[in-house]
C-alpha cells in the first residue's frame, strides 16, 4: 500500500500546535481489507511508513463479536492481546494505537482522530451534546464518555449499527474527535468547517504562554514532591484561573485521558506556602502567583505543563458550551490503572 497520503496529512495535522499536544492523536488508512494504523508512542508530526503498523481489518473487527470479560483488567488484556494478534505479519515489534479499532470501525479510505482544545472545549463542556446537535445537527455524532478501549470501541460500534447514513465525524464526550474521509480533501473540509464553526462560537482565545522565571518557591515544591524538574506559568490566562479557589474550579481535574497520562489525575490548588505539605499532585495552582507543573524529568515537566496549557484553552472555550465539565473519577480512576496509557507514558518519558 503506498502510504504517501496518509504520511502527507499525518504529518501536516501533527506539526499544527493547534490540533496536536504532547503526540495525542492518530490516523490510518485502508485497502484491500489492510489497515495502516499509528503505532502508540510515535508522533504524528514525524510520520515515516514505519510509524504506521499494518492491520488485518476483518480479524480487528471481529473483536466485537466476540465474549469478552467484564472485570475491567481481565477485558483490557485480552483486547491488547486480540488487537496485536490483528497485525499483520512482520508487525510483531509495532504495537497499534489503542484506538485502532475505533478507526477500523470507519468504512472511508482515511481517518484523523484528534484532541484538539478548540474542539475539547465543546466535548469537555456541560452544554456539549446539545450545543453539538445545534452546530451540526445529524452530521456530527455524540458518543458519550465511557471508559475507553474495548468498552469505548463497543459503544461506537452501537452508535455506527443505528446511524442510517455514513458517519463522518465523530465527537467522543471528554476526549476527542475523529474524521473520516476517502479522500484528504475531504478530510481537510471537515476538520476545517468543524474549527471554524467552532471558533465563531468561542469568544475568549486565552494567552496561556508565559515567560515569568520561577519564584523562590520552586526549591519548596521541588521538595514537597519530590520531582527534580518543574516549569512555571504566569500566563494571563494562568493568573485568571489562579486567582481564587473559586476561579480554579474549572481546572481543578482532568478533562480528557491525555491530561491524565502526561499530568496525573490530581491538581492542587495553595493558598499559601504553609498549604505547600507532601502534596501528591504534579499541578499545583498557587493562589494569586501563577501555575507549577513537575516531573521526573525535563521532557516530563515540559509535557506535563503543555497539557496544563492546553487544561486551561479548553476551561476557556467551555464557556462558550455552558461552561467545563471535567471527566468522571470513575473514568478516571479506570484510566490511571489502565496499563495501555502507562505505555504511553514510559515511551514518552
Ligand atoms: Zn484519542
Amino acid at each position: 500500500m503506498n502510504l504517501s497520503p496518509l504520511i502527507y496529512f499525518s504529518r501536516l495535522y501533527g506539526a499544527d500546535p493547534e490540533l496536536v499536544t504532547c503526540g495525542g492523536g492518530n490516523t490510518s488508512m485502508k485497502e484491500d481489507g489492510i489497515m495502516y494504523v499509528k503505532g502508540s508512542g510515535t508522533a504524528l508530526k514525524d510520520a515515516v511508513t514505519d510509524t504506521f503498523v499494518g492491520m488485518k481489518l476483518d480479524r480487528l473487527l471481529h473483536i466485537l463479536d466476540e465474549e469478552y470479560p467484564t472485570e475491567d483488567t481481565a477485558r483490557e488484556a485480552k483486547f491488547v492481546r486480540d488487537c496485536a494478534a490483528a497485525k499483520l505479519p512482520g508487525e510483531e515489534n509495532k504495537r497499534p494505537s489503542v484506538e485502532a479499532l475505533l478507526h477500523a470501525l470507519f468504512p472511508q479510505k482515511f481517518v484523523l482522530h484528534l484532541h484538539p482544545a478548540l474542539i475539547n472545549g465543546l466535548t469537555c463542556s456541560l452544554n456539549g451534546e446539545a450545543e453539538c446537535r445545534r452546530l451540526f445537527g445529524s452530521s456530527v455524532v455524540w458518543v458519550p464518555a465511557c471508559k475507553p478501549g474495548y468498552t469505548l470501541a463497543k459503544q461506537m460500534k452501537a452508535v455506527f449499527d443505528a446511524s442510517e447514513r455514513q458517519i463522518k465525524t465523530v465527537l467522543l464526550e471528554n476526549h476527542g474527535v475523529f474524521f473520516a474521509a476517502d479522500t484528504v480533501e475531504d478530510l481537510a473540509t471537515h476538520l476545517n468547517g468543524m474549527m471554524n464553526a467552532l471558533r465563531s462560537c468561542v469568544s475568549e482565545f486565552p494567552d496561556v504562554e508565559s515567560t515569568a522565571e520561577p519564584t523562590q518557591r520552586t526549591d519548596k515544591i521541588k521538595a514537597v514532591t519530590g520531582k527534580r524538574f518543574i516549569r512555571f506559568n504566569a500566563s494571563p490566562a494562568a493568573l485568571k484561573f489562579a486567582a481564587s479557589r473559586e476561579a480554579a474550579q474549572p481546572i481543578m481535574k482532568p478533562f480528557n485521558p491525555d491530561q491524565i497520562v502526561y499530568c496525573g489525575p490530581r491538581i492542587k490548588f495553595a493558598a499559601c506556602d504553609n498549604c505547600l505539605n507532601e502534596i501528591d499532585a504534579n499541578v499545583i495552582v498557587m493562589k494569586g502567583e501563577g501555575i507549577y507543573a513537575v516531573g521526573d524529568t525535563e521532557k516530563a515537566a515540559d509535557n506535563c505543563m503543555m497539557l496544563v496549557k492546553d487544561a486551561l484553552k479548553i476551561a476557556t472555550y467551555a464557556q462558550a458550551f455552558g461552561g467545563a465539565q471535567p471527566m468522571a473519577d470513575e473514568l478516571v480512576d479506570f484510566i490511571v490503572n489502565w496499563e495501555v496509557e502507562s505505555y504511553r507514558k514510559s515511551v514518552n518519558k
